[in-house]
């Protein structure tokens, strides 16, 4: 199978790999798996991810961004992150946006330590996020999930940004809805294979509208218990769905594929 047919690892964090990040990319495409979005936590991160996206062209596509799930960082520094996605979309370069999003975590853990939570300036940088990718016509890797999904949705539609991930979705059916309504795609992790949670959802989501990921170094449970998270685990995600959806896998294998590119490229 070519490249262009095989599965992606649409969301890694590959710079937190360390030093291990070169040779996993290397396993990697030996196991077939078609290319990896590296996405970034911050400016430092986003900078490690530029790296490693130049030492494999066609292989690994980065993401810039910002993750939701931390402290904001001052103006300076937002405005820092910026110039420097601005320019480098300025000279050309093809990237994505992400990992950005708002924060369900964190807000949910100051819910229940009684803390307040303030989620505007998270919105706020989402909508700027958002606002970025769409007048630049870059692909945006979200984490947004539950009402939180809901809340991307509206943004997304405010800039009518064509092309963006869910990662990780979590969700109703009418998110879910809207999300297939605006073209916009979601991903599924190895958790599909054994959270209850998750699995229902590959019923429920067109095939037309998947794609696989890792979220790497994430660590998984179930048959993944103590293994290294590796982006060829991908494979394993294109089995589950072709087992939910009762379609041969290649048939899967050739869509998850058509679904990254379309998103992606
Ligand atoms: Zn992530």
């Amino acid at each position: 199978m070519t490249s262009a047919g095989m599965v992606w690892d649409t969301h890694v964090h590959l710079e937190r790999y360390g030093e291990r990040a070169p040779s996993l990319v290397g396993e990697s495409v030996s196991a077939g798996v078609g290319r990896l979005v590296a996405v970034s936590m911050d400016l430092a991160s986003s900078e490690r991810t530029a790296a490693l996206a130049a030492s494999f062209p066609g292989v690994v596509l980065p993401a810039y961004g910002f993750h939701p799930e931390q402290p904001l960082p001052d103006a300076a520094a937002l405005e820092a992150l910026f110039a420097w996605m601005e320019a480098r979309a300025e000279r050309g370069e093809r990237f994505a946006v992400g990992e950005v999003g708002l924060p369900y975590y964190s807000r949910q853990e100051a819910a229940e330590a009684g803390r307040a939570f303030d989620e505007a300036p998270y919105l706020a940088l989402l909508d700027r996020f958002v606002a970025f990718a769409a007048r630049r016509g870059l692909p945006i890797a979200l984490h947004a999930v539950y009402e939180d999904a809901g809340k991307a949705c509206d943004a997304l539609e405010r800039h009518g940004a064509a092309r963006a991930h869910f990662h990780w979705f979590k969700g109703d059916d009418e998110t879910l809805a809207r999300i297939v309504r605006g073209g916009w795609y979601v991903s599924f992790t190895p958790d599909c294979l054994y959270d209850p949670e998750t699995r229902p959802l590959l019923a429920r989501v067109p095939l037309e509208r998947m794609l696989a990921e890792t979220d790497g170094p994430w660590p998984f449970e179930g048959p993944y218990a103590g293994r290294e998270t590796h982006p060829a685990m991908t494979a394993d995600v294109a089995r589950a769905i072709a087992a939910a959806k009762g379609l041969p896998e290649d048939t899967v294998v050739e869509t998850l594929a058509r679904n990254a590119r379309r998103c992606y490229e």
